[in-house]
């Protein structure tokens, strides 16, 4: 059996940073990485809007999956903050965890993303225009390096590791079995041995890590899962904040329910796009950084989070199954007017083609109050009335609603400050892990492990 010093399973942003570290830094050490999805450039959804419309639910997805991981073709925005995309910082403390992400945002800019902007909320009118309607801007500094640039640091990345560090892409890690001295690493192309064991396998890897911490007997909770829409409305309506921040994160408290309801992902002239988790599709965004590839719109999320308490603990499925009713009733994602949501009508062909904003995703006109709970509908009707105070426009009876948007959190595995499991030498990190959720929390912890194991190996 092949054996390796270092094994990563997941080549995601958790698991690329990763490799790139140990590649950089290892000296000679054998380090290997194992990816259910294809290699960059062999990456292609067949969805082509004309022969295929709907989603196949390929053997892996290529959207998801593969070099990259799911933040291939993201719009990689690395927001560096340790308010939101993770909770990383309380691990490995906060003042690591901010150089860590502005690491990675230096490894970003040398390998094809310089000349792209860093924003940042500090001192910006906007945070106090917020507050005076209940709204909180969260603090951040935001790298965008766009879908296109996110590519080409992707493609040079690969390029500088791929012969100091061992891809094997179309292989599936089927099971985790550990050994005298450290892991058996079962996959779709034999066994391999390591003595370390670094597991990055991203959202869509997170059924498979339940079984891997099954099987060897590590602790995990999950209670989280936020549901939502995204909304498409004109660029102009949010361009004051747009061009000043490109991302704002602002957080609603509704008066009715007193949930929380935040925006998130902000694409600025963006696209809606479909996503699909364990063959459910669901709805999410992105954007370009090359001007000719701008649309008129500007997209994002607004998501209600959902915390569980006994004895529910399934709180994805929770998710799941709204996505899947809207599967069911529209084939895939749901598009409604604003208007016709607060009219209690559906939105069909004709009302969507009389509106004055043009939809970026072909997605099926319906009723998303049929699919959302009425708590949840509530919340988001509430805080587009309230964005409609500092972005006037918001509430338009032609804001797009497209549903629905779930976030899903894997559970949260147990780690320790090295996110060392209870199993010696074998690391969990990313959103694998629930301790991330975004790409510059995932890619800092993949470098935060890499050089625990240079330390002690
Ligand atoms: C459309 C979209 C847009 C996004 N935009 C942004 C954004 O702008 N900013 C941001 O911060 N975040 C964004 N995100 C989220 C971001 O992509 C993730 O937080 C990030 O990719 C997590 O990195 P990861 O390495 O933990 O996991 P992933 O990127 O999910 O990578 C995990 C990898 O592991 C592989 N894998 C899974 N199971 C196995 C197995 N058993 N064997 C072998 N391989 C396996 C998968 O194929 C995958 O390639 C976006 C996500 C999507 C889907």
């Amino acid at each position: 059996m092949k054996k390796y010093d270092v094994i990563i399973v997941g080549a995601g942003p958790g698991g690329v940073f990763a490799a790139h570290e140990f590649a950089k830094k290892s000296k000679g050490l054998k380090i290997a990485c194992f990816e259910q999805g294809k290699e960059l450039v062999k990456r292609h959804c067949p969805i082509d809007g004309e022969k295929i419309k709907n989603c196949i639910h390929c053997k892996t997805c290529s959207i998801m999956s593969g070099f990259g991981g799911a933040g291939a073709f993201s719009d990689g925005k690395y927001n560096i903050t340790n308010e939101f995309g993770g909770n990383l910082y309380e691990y490995i403390g906060r003042l690591q965890a901010i150089s860590l992400m502005k690491y990675v945002d230096d490894i970003n800019m040398e390998y094809g993303g310089s000349g792209t902007k860093l924003f940042s909320t500090a001192n910006s009118d906007i945070k106090k225009k917020c507050f005076e309607h209940d709204l909180k801007l969260l603090e951040a500094q935001v790298r965008h390096l766009g879908t296109d640039k996110n590519y080409v640091v992707l493609e040079n990345l690969y390029k500088e590791i791929k012969d100091k560090v061992e891809f094997h892409f179309d292989t599936q890690v089927t099971k985790v079995i550990k050994t005298e001295t450290g892991y058996e690493v079962e996959t779709t192309e034999g066994n391999f041995d390591c003595d370390k064991l670094i597991i990055s396998v991203g959202r869509s890897g997170s059924k498979w890590m339940e079984t891997v911490c099954e099987d060897l007997g590590i602790k995990t909770n999950s209670n989280r899962v936020d549901i939502g829409v995204r909304v498409e409305l004109p660029y102009e309506v949010f361009s004051h904040l747009t061009d000043e921040l490109y991302e704002s994160k602002i957080v609603y408290r509704t008066k009715q329910y007193n949930d929380l309801v935040r925006t998130f992902c902000m694409n600025p002239h963006g696209v809606v796009v479909n996503e699909n988790t364990n063959g459910i599709v669901t709805v999410n965004g992105h954007s370009y950084e090359d001007p000719s590839l701008h649309t008129e719109n500007t997209n994002f999320a607004l998501l209600v989070t959902k915390h569980f308490t006994e004895p529910f603990k399934e709180s994805n499925e929770y998710g799941e199954s709204i996505a899947r009713l809207s599967n069911m009733l529209g084939g895939g994602v749901i598009v409604q007017r604003f208007g016709d949501m607060i009219k209690g009508r559906r939105t069909n062909e004709s009302r969507l083609k009389e509106s004055f904003v043009r939809p970026t995703l072909s997605a099926t006109p319906g009723d998303l109050s049929l699919v959302i709970p009425k708590r949840i509908m509530d919340d988001i009707i509430e805080m587009v009335y309230a964005l409609d105070k500092i972005a006037p426009g918001t509430a338009n009876h032609d804001t797009l609603l497209y549903g629905v948007e779930v976030k899903f959190y894997n559970m949260n595995v147990e780690l320790d400050e090295n996110l060392e499991t209870e199993c010696k030498g074998l690391y969990v990190i990313g959103d694998g892990s629930g301790v991330t959720h975004s790409l510059s929390h995932a890619s800092a912890s993949g470098v935060f492990v890499a050089r625990k194991i240079l330390e002690n190996l």
